[in-house]
């Protein structure tokens, strides 16, 4: 079973605007403590042979129960003050996908994906529809207002004072958002799992990159597999997350040049964020062209969560 490759997991916990002066200490150790579980609870699994894309969902999970992210409990709030969610997932060796949008009442809509990515009629499910199929499947349910914290509201109240149809990108006034991971594991699979509110104050009923295969999620066992975060909009006019992987298909471009370049190209159209990959050998990049990201990774030798270009 163990063909005696390594692992490596790579966890994010958005990116944007991040304030040194404004995030105070015990606020960024209860977020990198966070980080910490996430890498934990993928790590655990890669070490006893267990696959990628277990791994990636159980770590975005752990995520997903944190208020410190804009994912699961802590999603921002849309325009008409509800939480609609998106999440996806991949993995490399069948392609098989899963993912969801304006999900309104799935407790861990990670888990929901990866649910769809084992079910042979469907990739992707939105709205109502997504939340009564996830209910039949057996996925813990709750009420909209689960999602709801403080920081976030007032996040909301701020958003709407500048002009009603003002979008935050979810992080921005330093507050974190989007969560993903990446991995490979010891059987040389690798696999992606992206989870968000999306952006505060966003339209109800918008989809945003998270949930579009190929733009905020993308794996593939003969290139790599990444997870962004950042303006979605960007990230799907690029198709961010499969643009990596062609990179690297296609134009022989290595996982650091292909990630840069990736992020270059929303970067060009206007766009703001960063993202995660492995590639096929265990390498990692972690690019973003915003003030900061929520970052983190484990391999059999080492482990790491970083904010700025420093450990933190
Ligand atoms: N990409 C997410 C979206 O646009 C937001 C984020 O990454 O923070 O919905």
């Amino acid at each position: 079973m163990n063909k005696n490759k390594k692992f490596s997991l790579c966890i994010h916990g958005g990116a944007g605007v991040i304030s040194k002066e404004e995030l105070s200490k015990a606020e960024k150790a209860s977020i990198v403590a966070h980080l910490k579980q996430s890498l934990t609870a993928g790590e655990r699994i890669l070490e006893k042979g267990g696959s990628a894309l277990d791994a990636v969902c159980a770590s975005v999970e752990v995520l997903e129960n944190s208020a410190h992210f804009n994912a699961g409990h802590g999603a921002v709030f849309s325009r008409s003050g509800k939480h609609f969610l998106e999440a996806s997932v991949m993995e490399g060796k069948a392609l098989q996908a899963g993912s969801v949008a304006n999900s309104e009442r799935v407790k861990n809509p990670v888990l929901f994906a990866k649910a769809l990515l084992a079910h042979k009629d469907v990739v992707m499910m939105s709205g109502t529809n997504a939340d009564v199929m996830a209910e039949k499947m057996g996925c813990d349910m709750v009420e909209n207002n689960y999602f709801d914290i403080d920081f976030r509201k007032k996040q909301w109240e701020q958003a709407k004072k500048l002009s009603e149809d003002a979008i935050f990108l979810d992080h921005s006034n330093l507050k974190m958002g989007t969560v993903g991971a990446v991995a490979i594991d010891t059987e040389g699979n690798v696999a992606a799992a992206t989870s968000t509110g999306g952006m505060t104050n966003k339209l109800d009923g918008r989809v945003g990159d998270t949930a579009v295969i190929g733009c905020g999620t993308y794996a593939n066992n003969k290139t790599c597999a990444v997870s962004c975060t950042g303006i979605g909009e960007y990230f799907i006019r690029g198709t961010v997350a499969s643009l990596v992987s062609n990179l690297m298909e296609f134009a022989n471009l290595s996982l650091e040049e292909a990630s840069k370049k990736a992020i270059q190209e929303q970067g060009v159209l206007g766009g703001e964020g960063g993202l995660i990959a492995i590639d096929k050998d265990g390498k990692i990049a972690m690019p973003y062209n915003s003030g900061g990201m929520y970052r983190g990774y484990v391999t059999e030798t080492d482990k790491k969560v970083m904010i700025w270009d420093t450990e933190a």
